[in-house]
Formats: C-alpha cells, sequence, structure tokens
C-alpha cells in the first residue's frame, strides 16, 4: 500500500524475506540491515513497527515521538500515532474507515461493503471531473448552476456510458454539454437486470448498485423478498409479471410504465428472475427502449439452469457424458408444439428444461416416443437456491409419477441427461427427493426380470 500511494520505502531488518530480497534487487524498496538504530529514523516521514518484540516497538515508538515522526505499531494502538484505515480505492476518490486501531476487522468488513457500493466507473468519472473542472467553473459562475451541472455529470450519461465501457463518448458528452450551456437535464434511464434465480447472494454486485440507484423498480412477481429488500428503502416498487399463468400483466403495460417512468427522469429498474435475456422478454423490452430513445443498459443474472445445476450438485457438461447442454422452454401448449422433439432426445447432451410442471406428461411421453432412453436420469429441482429448495431424482420413465406423488410445483426447473445421475452423490441443498434402490431398476415384467 505504501508503494502504491508513492512511499519510498526503507525496510530495517536482519534478514529480508524472499519477496522483499526480490524487491530491493528490483529497486522498488531500500534495506537497512543489522540491529535497530534510532538514527533509521532521522530521514523518515512515517514509521512503521512491526517486529515481535514489544519492548523494542515500544522503543521504536518512543524514539519516533521524540523526532516527531508519525508511528504506528502493527496491532497495538496505545503505542502508534497513528492507525491504518482499510481505504477504497477509486483514485482520486479515496475512502478510508478507521476504528482508531479499536476495531480493524469490523473496518474491513465496512470496506467489502462499501467497495461494493461504489462502482469502478467512479473513478475515472472523477478523473474527468478533474480535468475539466476549471471549464466547468467557467461556464457555470453561478453556483446553483455549477451544483446542477455537476448532478448531471454524476446521476446522468457521463457517468452511463464510463459504467458501459465507453470514455470517448462520455468525454464527448461533456464536451457537448459544456458548449451547449443549456440547463442540463438528468434523463431518465432504464436498467434491465437479472436477480437471479431466488438466493440473494446470488445477485451480481452490479445488480446490487442499480438496485440501490432505482427510483422505480419494475420486478417480476417471482422475485423473492430479501432480494426487494436490498434496494433502496424509498424506491417505488410495482409488481408485474405473473406467477404460475394466474395474474398476467400484458407485456404492452409493463412497456408503457418502463416509458412512463424513464420520460419522468427516473432511473427505473427492471428486474427480472434469473437472466433478462434467457426465456424473460428482455429483448422484446430492449427493442422497445431503444425505438423510443430510452438510454438502457443490461446486466446480466444468474440463469435458473446455471444455479439449479449447482445448487444440485449436478455438472451441466460433461467430458464423457454430455458435450452440450440446452436452455429449453416448454411452457405453454405452444411452444411444445414447435419444439424438435427427435433433436431434444439425442444422448450425451443435457437438456435444461424450463417448464410449467403440469407439462411432465406430455414432455415425458415425448421424449421417449423419439428415442430418448426411458432410464435417462433427471433431477428436478423446485426452488432452486431457496432455503425451501427440493431436489427430486429418478429415471425419465417415471418423472410424471415421482413428481405428482411428491407435489411438485413451479417454479421448477427439470435438468435430464446422464450427468443428472450426479445429483444423488453431489447434492447439498435444500432437501433431496427420490427412489433410493433406483439403481436396481425394477422389473416391469417377470419377463424384463428373467
Ligand atoms: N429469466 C429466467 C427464466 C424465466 S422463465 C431465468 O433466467 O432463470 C420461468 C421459469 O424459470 C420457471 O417456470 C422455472 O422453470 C424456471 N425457474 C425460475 N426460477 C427458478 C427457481 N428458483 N428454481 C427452479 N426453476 C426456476
Amino acid at each position: 500500500m505504501l508503494l502504491k500511494a508513492g512511499a519510498r520505502v526503507t525496510v530495517g531488518a536482519q534478514v529480508l524475506a524472499p519477496e522483499l530480497r526480490e524487491w530491493l534487487q528490483l529497486e522498488r524498496i531500500a534495506w537497512r540491515a543489522g540491529t535497530y538504530q534510532s538514527e533509521w529514523l532521522d530521514g523518515a516521514w512515517l514509521v512503521i513497527a512491526a517486529t515481535r518484540s514489544r519492548p523494542l516497538n515500544a522503543r521504536i515508538a518512543a524514539d519516533g515521538q521524540a523526532r516527531q515522526r508519525l508511528v504506528n505499531v502493527v496491532d497495538d494502538p496505545a503505542l502508534s500515532s497513528f492507525q491504518i484505515p482499510a481505504v477504497i480505492d477509486r483514485s482520486p476518490l479515496l475512502v478510508a474507515i478507521s476504528s482508531g486501531g479499536a476495531a480493524p476487522m469490523l473496518a474491513r468488513r465496512l470496506r467489502e461493503r462499501i467497495e461494493s457500493l461504489l462502482d469502478p466507473a467512479l473513478g475515472s468519472l472523477l478523473q474527468i471531473a478533474q480535468r475539466y473542472r476549471a471549464r466547468i467553473r467557467a461556464r457555470y459562475d453561478d453556483l446553483a448552476a455549477r451544483r446542477r451541472f455537476y448532478d448531471w455529470l454524476h446521476d446522468g450519461p457521463v457517468h452511463a456510458s464510463l459504467r458501459a465501457a465507453q470514455p470517448v463518448q462520455a468525454e464527448q458528452q461533456l464536451v457537448n454539454a459544456l458548449a451547449n450551456r443549456k440547463e442540463a437535464q438528468i434523463p431518465g434511464s432504464v436498467a434491465l437486470v437479472g436477480a437471479g434465480p431466488g438466493d440473494p447472494g446470488l445477485l451480481t454486485l452490479r445488480a446490487l448498485r442499480a438496485l440501490n440507484e432505482a427510483d422505480v423498480i419494475l420486478h417480476d412477481a417471482l422475485i423473492s423478498e430479501p432480494i426487494l429488500d436490498l434496494a433502496r428503502r424509498d424506491a417505488k416498487r410495482i409488481a408485474v409479471g405473473k406467477r404460475g399463468g394466474a395474474m398476467h400483466t400484458p407485456q404492452a403495460t409493463i412497456h408503457a410504465l418502463l416509458l412512463e417512468h424513464a420520460r419522468a427522469g427516473k432511473r427505473v429498474v427492471r428486474l427480472k428472475g434469473g437472466d433478462p435475456f434467457v426465456f424473460g422478454r428482455g429483448g422484446e423490452e430492449l427493442e422497445f427502449l431503444r425505438e423510443h430513445g430510452v438510454a438502457y443498459e443490461v446486466v446480466p443474472g444468474i440463469t435458473a439452469a446455471l444455479a439449479c445445476a449447482a445448487y444440485s450438485g449436478v455438472p451441466l457438461t460433461h467430458r464423457d457424458h454430455a458435450q452440450s447442454v440446452r436452455l429449453v422452454t416448454a411452457h405453454c401448449q405452444q411452444s411444445f408444439n414447435t419444439l424438435d422433439w427427435s433433436d431434444l432426445a439425442r444422448e450425451r447432451q443435457t437438456l435444461a428444461i424450463y417448464m410449467g410442471v403440469s407439462q411432465l406428461d406430455e414432455l415425458t411421453l415425448q421424449l421417449i416416443a423419439h428415442g430418448r432412453a426411458a432410464d435417462t436420469q433427471f433431477a428436478l429441482i423446485e426452488n432452486g437456491s431457496l432455503p425451501q429448495q427440493r431436489t427430486l431424482t429418478g429415471t425419465l420413465r417415471a418423472l410424471p409419477t415421482l413428481a405428482a406423488r411428491h407435489a411438485i410445483s413451479a417454479p421448477a426447473l427439470l435438468i435430464l441427461g446422464e450427468v443428472a445421475e450426479q445429483a444423488d452423490a453431489s447434492h447439498w441443498y435444500g432437501e433431496l427427493l427420490g427412489e433410493p434402490p433406483r439403481r436396481f431398476a425394477v422389473p416391469r415384467t417377470l419377463a424384463d426380470a428373467a
């Protein structure tokens, strides 16, 4: 940290550890060999004592004090004249957290929290602001106008462009705004955000930041309460979409809501289960926003197939058994009829089927009829990644019966293929349901048994 901050570092020690020896050779540090001498402190601005001996540390602290040096003794606030804070670096912005040496662990935890709140683009934003500071001042000599301009800079399109990794465009937007000199309006925007399958721990940092900054959250009915709890307290929440085919908000209504709030200058988060681009109509919403000139960004989420596979211990691909994995939706009769069943019935591929549980009979029938072996393994994961997760395993032929017996209900995801066999041994989250003696398939007739 000292080197990163630009300090010239001298290490006083009898021997150097290998890493420090390397740094010495690279001339990153200088070395005072031998036993401690108080003269070592003469040329220094800052002293850090980190020996194992408290009396020696105390002597160094006293020598430092006599010379009016700032001294930190590692893990010893009583001997220290300054504490080393936990630092969040978005240079030129630095956030330092100190507990005055009382609770460095707590300071470290807080640092992690704040680190996740400050997006990495903030550093670049401040660098631009720094470079244009004089010009901004000259343009807006009225303090209130200048404040409004900075609000625009921090919350508007310049920051959005930096977050989208478009620094040239960002700078151009700033230059244009300065040239036009019109009152800077903060335009509304929409972030299509994937909330993951349910476990709040599966949100991305970027999703968390979007939730923190949202004025309005349009969320699917399936989004769990603990995830919504992470959002800004005063954000307006609107539940849209449907649950198991029950209440249904027409897509056109969702579009209209997005537009209405974005045009009112709000930051809208459209929060969707899993990933917005996997069976989530994210594509349609994006197209709509683009046509209406609304600024947007897309934050991916962990889709149900990935989460359910992970939380049931089923690898989706396998060197020996599955060279590909297919995400399939089997939601309504319509999409059923357009599926290429013989293609889906092929071996050596894993099917991850997003589905309504009412479709299981038909699904099983079609797959077997088109040639998928009836003893292909499945794992059916209900409420994947949520505390009430249940994983049902078995063979394809028994799927509808088993699912009915255990009353599996939505949301559930079906993983079908050789890899599903691993669930019995590797499953680690929630309850595992199944038929223990499954490996010795029950013969259906005496002839089979013979
Ligand atoms: N965009 C979402 C999918 C929406 S379609 C995604 O990427 O995950 C809805 C279907 O997803 C449900 O019918 C169910 O099959 C599946 N699904 C969503 N969340 C699930 C969960 N927690 N457990 C199991 N399946 C889930």
